[in-house]
């Protein structure tokens, strides 16, 4: 059995122009939360994050929410939230995410979701940690950045088993069991030690 408590789900503070995104976001939230898998999140109430949260609160599920003060009042945070925790900074937000969660999945997102998985994915490359990370490739979404991921590594500028730090997935439903997959793995799904 995996030991999978929390997961971290980063995605846009903006709805997205098609109404799938946010039928996807519904999904994983209910998955969570009858899994019984807490969520951590950036704490608005807005945007698709919004939309996960609220899933998981509507199925009986435990969220935390971690904002940096300076965006309470941009990215309102919802009242109904289990937890919700109140930074200084953008950084302490980020690293509070990290410590909270076992494990990070991205659905599409803007430049705050790009920023937070490709920090993941940097961390991870330098055996910061190995807590799975897991992009949800809704309407090939993350195709064009991993594309770029590949560019980098055909290049030379990374290492090709870089590749081992993230997994795709194209539906939704395959993201739990994707976590759990991977953390039973164990020491197969981290990258070697320089
Ligand atoms: P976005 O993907 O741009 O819609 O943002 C999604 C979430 O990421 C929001 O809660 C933003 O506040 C947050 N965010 C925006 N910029 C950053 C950043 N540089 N680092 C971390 N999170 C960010």
């Amino acid at each position: 059995m995996s030991d999978l408590k929390s997961v971290c789900v980063y995605c846009g503070s903006s709805p997205g122009k098609r109404t799938g995104y946010a039928e996807m976001a519904k999904k994983l939230g209910q998955q969570m939360a009858e899994e019984g898998i807490e969520l951590v999140f950036g704490g608005g109430d807005v945007g698709i994050m919004g939309t996960v949260a609220n899933a998981v609160i509507d199925h009986g599920g435990r969220v935390t929410g971690i904002i940096p003060q300076f965006l309470r009042s941009v990215e309102v945070p919802s009242e109904r939230i289990d937890e919700l925790i109140i930074t200084e900074t953008m950084h302490e937000r980020k690293a509070l995410m990290y410590e909270r969660s076992d494990a990070f999945v991205a659905l599409p997102g803007g430049i705050g979701t790009l920023e937070e998985i490709v920090e993941m994915i940097s961390w991870a490359q330098l055996n910061q940690h190995c807590k799975p990370i897991v992009l949800v490739n809704l309407n090939d979404y993350w195709k064009p950045f991993t594309g770029l991921l590949d560019h980098v590594i055909d290049e030379g500028f990374a290492r090709a088993d870089i590749r081992r730090v993230w997994r795709e997935v194209d539906n939704v439903q395959d993201v739990l069991p994707t976590i759990r997959d991977w953390l039973t793995e164990g020491e197969k799904a981290t990258v070697p030690k320089f």
